[in-house]
C-alpha cells in the first residue's frame, strides 16, 4: 500500500499516519521529521535545512528529493509506505513518480485532509512535541497529564520553533502557494480521497480507513 497523506501544517498528517502504520504494516516517512532529526544531530544537510524550516519556507527540492531516494532504499519500504509531508511541490511530485517508476511501485491513495487556516493558527500553536518520541500533546485538545511531560514515553515537551504564530502564518502561505497544486497534479491520476481534517482524529482516522478501504 502506497499512500501519500497532504495538508496543511497541523491538518494532523503525522497523528493519522502514526495510526495507520501498524494497522497497515507499512512504515510512515516524514520529512519533516528527518530533517529535524538531522538538525538535532546537527549534521551539515540538517544545518542546511534548519536555515528554511525556521523560516517556514520549504527546504530546497534537490535536498529534499536525495533524503526520500535514500530512505526508499531501506528494506521496510518494500511493502508500501506513508508519505507524510512529502511531496510539498511539484517538483518533488515529478521526482516521486520517476522513483516509483524505477522501483516498479505506483501510488495507491492521495489522501488530502483539509482543515481551514484559523482553526489551524490554534491548533499548531498550542502544540507542544515530545523530544523523545515525536508524540504531539496540545495544551487545549490533548493536554499531558503531567505540564510539559509527555504521556506516552515520559520525554520533554516543546514547543518547536516553526510552531510560533509568525512562521505559521508563512507556513500556511507557503502550503497555499506550492503544495495545494498537488491536489489537482493527482486528481488527473484519479487517486484522490478528500477527508474532512476538523473533525475529532478518531473520526478523522475512520474517515480515510473508509476512503483507503483499509
Ligand atoms: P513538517 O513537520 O512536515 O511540517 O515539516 C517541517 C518543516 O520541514 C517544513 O516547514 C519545511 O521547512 C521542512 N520540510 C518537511 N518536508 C518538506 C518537503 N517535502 N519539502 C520541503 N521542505 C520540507
Amino acid at each position: 500500500m502506497n499512500i501519500i497523506l497532504i495538508g496543511p501544517p497541523g491538518a494532523g498528517k503525522g497523528t493519522q499516519a502514526k495510526r495507520m502504520i501498524d494497522r497497515l504494516g507499512v512504515p510512515q516517512i516524514s520529512t519533516g521529521d528527518m530533517f529535524r532529526a538531522a538538525v538535532k544531530e546537527g549534521t551539515p544537510m540538517g544545518l542546511k535545512a534548519k536555515e528554511y524550516m525556521d523560516k517556514g519556507a520549504l527546504v530546497p527540492d534537490e535536498v529534499v528529493i536525495g533524503v526520500v531516494k535514500e530512505r526508499f532504499g531501506k528494506p521496510d519500504c518494500a511493502k508500501g509506505f506513508i508519505l507524510d509531508g512529502f511531496p510539498r511541490t511539484l517538483e518533488q511530485a515529478k521526482a516521486l513518480d520517476g522513483l516509483l517508476k524505477g522501483m516498479g511501485k505506483s501510488l495507491d491513495h492521495v489522501v488530502v485532509i483539509e482543515v481551514p487556516d484559523d482553526y489551524l493558527v490554534k491548533r499548531l500553536t498550542g502544540r507542544r512535541t515530545c523530544r523523545g518520541c515525536n508524540y504531539m500533546h496540545h495544551v487545549e485538545f490533548d493536554p499531558p497529564k503531567k505540564e510539559g511531560v509527555c504521556d506516552k514515553c515520559g520525554g520533554e515537551l516543546y514547543q518547536r520553533d516553526d510552531d510560533q504564530e509568525a512562521t505559521i502564518r508563512s507556513r500556511l502561505k507557503t502550503y497555499h502557494d506550492q503544495t495545494s497544486p498537488l491536489i489537482d497534479y493527482y486528481s488527473k491520476q484519479g487517486v484522490v480521497r478528500t477527508i474532512d481534517g476538523t473533525k475529532s482524529m478518531e473520526q478523522v482516522q475512520e474517515a480515510i480507513q473508509k476512503a483507503i478501504g483499509a
